[in-house]
């Protein structure tokens, strides 16, 4: 099992590829900033997002039950699926009942999660999925490595020649207009022969029973409307009370994910088209569990934006797929250890704690305050790598005792001075490997103050 450490270095190695992802991501933050400034409010509306999310994270039964009800009056086939395996077996029931082979699917993290693709491609099924990025992963084979921008490791060039390999594209064209209206043409013929569009779900409105999906390209809009069959998956957490919320969030969502005013669609579902069928189900799949623990619980109140992304300078610099969890970054690394805390526990590790996440989040998650509290759940249970804990049972010695702490600083100060300096440059300390230590002062900052300030009369 490799660490989230060892794939970030191997993500590293292509150092080009790093400073363009970086500065790529760092480019989508800064239109975000420029986005907010123009909403005065924009804090106040940060605080009703968040508080609107707390009131759903508290009445979570009441508003999905409500929901249900609602949407079941309007026509629709709700489901209810404890776990991924559930949730796949009932959308290949769906899709068996209607004898569906083919299907087109937008982006949908969720099903993601439940690995839904490998499920129903094992069952005969042909799934196409219809986001841009999307399907370019898709034909290469890897999962997404961002949630909003699936495909942001990837360079145009790269694009253009699996394009060319699988679409027959003219070789070496890298033009992101002609590789758009190649996968546009490539993908109109699927829409066209799809029996079933499936879709993600942004927001439930439990007050209507309907739902919303917001995209950027119309391609979800495009496959349920052609298909008799539209089936949308949705956590439980993406329940909201009422349709007056909506506006709440459709403003944060596209400001803090791309600077967008508003995704270029929000569209609204509500009952099946004349002759068509309409189904949602809803998902658990850990969620009722990371609920459950009250230092976590109000993790599940993101909206899935990919700020928390954009401006982690651990993500910028490593990669969406050295996280090894379906969704990466800052708001990933507080989610995966409750899946799996062995596997997932050092992405608790891969952040400075400088709190950009936290500051950027639209729905005020305290996502760094989180990464610490996981922190302490691993080294309680035992999953800390013993690189760690000795040095820190060394550090808690020293630190816990003033007088040691005086001596060992001390001794540092006069062994800096004199001891060669391989021993302290070497390949055990890659720390050093691009930073020089400051000139060793004489004394200890205790000592200057006792010596500098006189105390007040
Ligand atoms: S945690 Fe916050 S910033 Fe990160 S994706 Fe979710 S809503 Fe967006």
């Amino acid at each position: 099992m490799t660490t989230h450490a060892q794939r970030a270095a191997t993500f590293l190695e292509d150092g080009p590829r790093t400073d363009w992802h970086d500065k790529s991501l760092w480019h989508v933050r800064s239109k975000r900033d420029g986005s907010i400034a123009g909403i005065p409010e924009w804090e106040a509306l940060r605080q009703l997002g968040s508080d609107i999310k707390d009131n759903v994270l508290s009445n979570l039964d009441t508003y999905l039950e409500e929901f249900e009800q609602r949407a079941t009056a309007n026509g629709v086939i709700v489901h209810w699926a404890k776990d991924a395996e559930e949730h796949n077996r009932i959308v290949h029931g769906i899709l068996a009942r209607h004898r569906v082979d083919r299907i087109v699917k937008s982006k949908s993290m969720l099903t993601e999660e439940c690995h839904l693709n490998q499920y129903l491609e094992e069952q005969g099924v042909e799934v196409i999925d219809t986001d841009l990025g999307e399907r370019i992963i898709q034909m290469r084979n890897e999962p997404p490595s961002h949630i909003v921008m699936p495909a942001i490791h990837l360079k145009k060039e790269e694009i253009g020649q699996l394009f060319h390999e699988q679409l027959g594209t003219d070789e070496g064209a890298s033009d992101p207009q002609y590789l758009t209206e190649a996968a546009r043409q490539h993908l109109r013929a699927k829409f066209l022969a799809a029996k079933a569009g499936i879709t993600g779900v942004n927001f439930a409105v439990a007050e209507t029973g309907g739902i919303v999906v917001c995209t950027n390209e119309g391609n979800a809009d495009m496959g349920v409307h052609l298909a008799p069959v539209q089936i949308h998956c949705m956590g439980i957490e993406k329940v909201i009370p009422r349709a007056e919320h909506l506006g709440v969030f459709t403003r944060l969502l596209g400001r803090s994910a791309t600077g967008q005013p508003i995704t270029i669609y929000t569209s609204h579902h509500h009952k099946p088209k004349p002759g068509g069928e309409m189904h949602v189900v809803i998902v658990d799949n850990g969620r009722t569990e990371q609920l459950g623990r009250e230092d976590f619980r109000n993790s599940l109140k993101c909206i899935r934006c990919g700020a928390c992304m954009n401006t982690c300078p651990i993500y910028r610099r490593s990669g969406g797929h050295s996280y090894d969890h379906t969704i990466p970054g800052p708001i990933g690394s507080i989610l995966s250890p409750g899946l799996d805390l062995k596997k997932h526990g050092d992405l608790a590790f891969a952040s400075t704690l400088c709190g950009s996440c936290s500051d950027v989040c639209p729905v005020k998650i305290d996502i760094h305050a989180q990464l610490y509290k996981w922190r302490q759940v691993v080294s309680e249970e035992g999953h800390l790598a013993k690189s760690k804990t000795i040095p820190l049972l060394g550090a808690g010695a020293v630190l816990s005792r003033g007088g040691l702490y005086n001596f060992m600083g001390k001794a540092a100060r006069t062994a800096l001075n004199i001891v060669p300096r391989a021993v302290v440059y070497n390949r055990f300390n890659p720390w050093g490997e691009s930073r020089e230590l400051p000139e060793v002062p004489k004394e200890s900052f205790k000592e200057w103050y006792a010596r500098t300030q006189t105390p007040e009369a």
